[in-house]
């Protein structure tokens, strides 16, 4: 009886072991997305991100919001290193040098960093973020800034033709074409679904230096597009550090699209570890025809 006993203890014990030992995995990653500057809904887009974030149960996220525009920004200083990835929703004034460098330390270190649609127009002129964002639009950008890139012909190439970096037709549904599955961010994801609408950004331009474009969609003519495959989901290699770029997300509306939320998922996991586990494709992903949104009205 005693020995029974005791061989049940072990059992329970080995149990508990084990539990404890699997814990680490579901450990959550710890996200900041930074906003407050953005001529863009920042107040209705960061909300978004956040719920969706934490609703798949992978990630916990905090929020550093900057000063408004035309005040100091001296004492933002957000703990970038308290942070597994940083998520930026930022399109406004520079930083101090000090937050700057902070950023670029970071990411360098083998920090994850996001890139959500306008964060890619900010710090036109700052050459380090160029090279980590990979490619961006506006803010000056033009030939100087590195080229344009482009899917011809079955492969990306680069265009290094003048002409200002950045623009977009009217806003419209567009579908987003797989061009690289190989990578966990993309791995298993429909090769074609329909983007609910939003600003295709085309003419993007920037250093673009181990850049890897997954996905990219065309921009028509007919709705005052490129004519060109322009990336939408990318990669870029800055330092130790991974980023995760997409020029998608224009308002809180093309956020519920269920394409969008599952790339923004899979694409700040991988930032942040270099791995991705939400591999599950949801019953409500869009058909390479159909758009499908979730939460709130689509307009
Ligand atoms: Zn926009």
């Amino acid at each position: 009886m005693l020995r029974r006993l005791f061989c049940r203890a072990l059992v329970l014990v080995a149990a508990v072991v084990g539990f404890a030992a699997s814990a680490p995995a579901a450990e959550k990653l710890k996200v900041l997305i930074v906003d407050g500057q953005n001529n863009h809904n920042w107040q209705g887009t960061t909300p978004v991100m956040k719920k969706e974030l934490e609703q798949s149960g992978r990630f916990t996220v905090d929020v550093a919001t900057s000063p408004p525009k035309g005040q100091d920004m001296a004492g933002f200083k957000p703990d970038f290193k308290a942070y597994d990835v940083v998520l930026s929703n930022y399109n406004g004034e520079e930083w101090s040098a000090e937050t700057k460098q902070a950023l670029l330390d970071y990411v360098n270190g083998g920090g994850g960093f996001v890139v959500i649609h306008a964060a890619n127009n900010s710090f036109g002129g700052w050459p380090e973020y160029n090279r980590m964002i990979g490619l961006g639009g506006w803010g000056g950008r033009n030939e100087k800034s590195g080229p344009y890139v482009r899917f011809r012909d079955g492969k990306i190439v680069r265009d290094e033709s003048a002409g200002p970096g950045g623009h977009h037709g009217k806003q419209h549904p567009f579908q987003v074409v797989v061009r690289n599955a190989e990578h966990p961010i993309t791995a298993g994801m429909p090769t074609t679904w329909m983007h609910a609408q939003d600003e295709l950004y085309d003419k993007l331009r920037g250093p673009a230096e181990a850049i890897d474009v997954l996905a990219t969609a065309y921009a028509d003519p007919a709705t005052g597009g490129s004519g060109e495959h322009e990336p939408m989901i990318f990669t870029v290699a800055y330092g130790k550090g991974r980023v995760f770029h997409t020029p998608m997300g224009h308002s809180p509306e093309a956020m519920h699209c269920v394409g969008f939320i599952t790339t923004l998922l899979r694409g700040t996991e991988w930032a942040a570890t270099g791995k991705v586990t939400l591999t599950e494709i949801p019953k409500d992903f869009p058909k390479p025809d159909q758009v499908s949104v979730r939460g709130g009205r689509f307009e």
